[in-house]
């Protein structure tokens, strides 16, 4: 017997039909003498719905105020879904119930719309599982020491999911979804891309927040800080697989040293275009120009991303960097009206149209010329490299955003993702 984590995305939660089918396949896991909690998103299309109505009120929430709104409005979604669920694992003949971030509670900070869990109180959830209940906790939501219902960014429910798993150390936590897992990079860029039987939380994390949208990122630093294992796996199979087939299906992210590890040097591509690049040109090169010209951006709460600056040339350098494409035309702004008069640079140069593609992989940590490969491929392909980044486990490059497509698929091809690696001797 194990507690389990459960969490189901809007796609599984989409009709009182699918919840049947959620409900259908938690009982199969009771029955199988485990203790389950279980963590549901809003119904598909739900928490979208709930923010345009808010939107059509009040299009520009910023205020605290208006965000906490957002946030009491929002969290409803999440709300209908776990009491519905509760309903129909009762209709299973299961005892169960339901609650909300506040009841249990999950505590959190004040940042409306993207909160961060500080702790969880898993008094009452073992309580229940002791008493032979399934419990049901909503996704996405909690409260901050005001008393104030919050909720945790977009795709929050994930993160929900993994803190409860770790406040609960819940053997697993598994995030049923609408894609079967982790992928070598997006089959639909890449029809041969292969799904990864595991995954290190490290690379995990890299995959997430360089473009892969199957977890919130949040969750996967969840999982690494409280080591929680936690598995991917698809929600359409039919709730009544053997127990066994289900439980080993998917993609398990686990720990480096797990001997179950792929033993892969590179173990997926990704990319997004999510990113606007911004140079300055003709920066007079002295201490303190990077803070001028960085500062302004962070105090306007833009994230900055890929950094460069080149050597300079007659006391005189380019300095580049990436802004979130949505903060393309603010970054824009704050530099033309801010910086560009105090620190005598020659121009100002912005392109939206680029995208980042990155092989990540932990084995890079051992193995060199894995990023000359990827050079190598690319100027094959006649694709310009504007920007480089790398970290222990990544290499990250900005190019034109017409060529991504391109660049993934032949990337893929050179580090022959489409193939399962060979255990290493
Ligand atoms: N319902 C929320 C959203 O759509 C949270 C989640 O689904 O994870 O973002
Ligand atoms: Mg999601």
């Amino acid at each position: 017997m194990a507690l389990i984590v459960h969490k189901y995305g809007g796609t599984s939660m989409g009709s009182t039909e699918r919840i049947r089918s959620v409900a259908q396949r938690v009982a199969k896991w009771v029955r199988a003498g485990h203790q389950l909690v279980v963590v549901p998103s809003a119904m598909s299309g739900e928490t979208n719905r709930l923010l345009g109505l808010a939107k059509e009120l009040l299009p520009n929430p910023q205020t605290p105020q208006a965000l906490r709104e957002m946030d009491a409005v929002a969290a409803t979604g999440e709300q209908v879904s776990v009491g519905l669920l509760a309903l129909a694992l009762q209709a299973q003949g299961l005892q169960a119930v339901s609650y909300g971030g506040w009841q249990v509670p999950i505590a959190t900070d004040s940042a409306y719309t993207k909160a961060r869990i500080a702790s969880i109180d898993d008094q009452r959830v073992r309580a229940d599982l002791a008493a032979g209940k399934v419990v049901v906790i909503t996704g996405f939501q909690g409260i901050d020491p005001q008393g104030h219902v919050t909720t945790l960014g977009r795709g929050g429910s994930d993160t929900s999911a993994v803190a409860v798993a770790a406040a609960l150390k819940a053997a697993e936590c598994l995030i049923y979804t609408d894609v079967d897992g982790v992928y070598t990079t997006d089959p639909r860029i890449v029809p041969e891309a292969r799904r990864l039987a595991t995954i290190s939380f490290e690379e995990m994390l890299e995959m997430a927040s360089l473009g892969s949208k199957v977890l919130q990122i949040r969750s996967v630093e969840f999982a690494g800080k409280y080591r929680v294992p936690v598995r991917v796996l698809s929600s359409f199979t039919p709730w009544d697989i053997p127990l066994e087939e289900e439980a080993k299906s998917g993609t398990l992210i686990t720990f480096e040293e797990d001997e179950k590890m792929e033993q892969a040097v590179v173990a997926g591509i990704a990319f997004n275009r999510d990113e606007a690049k911004i140079s300055v040109i003709g920066v007079p090169d002295r201490p303190g120009i990077a803070s001028q010209i960085v500062g302004p951006v962070a105090d306007a709460n833009i994230d900055i991303d890929v950094i460069i600056q080149n050597v300079s040339h007659d006391g005189r350098t380019d300095f580049s960097f990436t802004v979130p494409r949505s903060d393309y035309a603010r970054a824009m702004a704050v530099l033309q009206e801010q910086v560009m008069p105090a620190i005598g640079a020659a121009r100002l140069a912005g392109d939206a149209k680029i995208c980042k593609v990155s092989i990540v992989g932990i084995g890079m940590r051992s193995h060199v010329g894995v990023a000359s490969k990827m050079f190598r491929t690319l100027s094959e392909e006649g694709i310009n490299i504007q920007m480089i980044t790398t970290s222990e486990i990544k290499t990250c490059v900005v190019i034109d955003e017409k060529y991504m497509e391109l660049a993934v698929r032949a990337l893929h091809k050179a580090f022959e993702l489409e193939q399962a690696p060979v255990a290493a001797a």
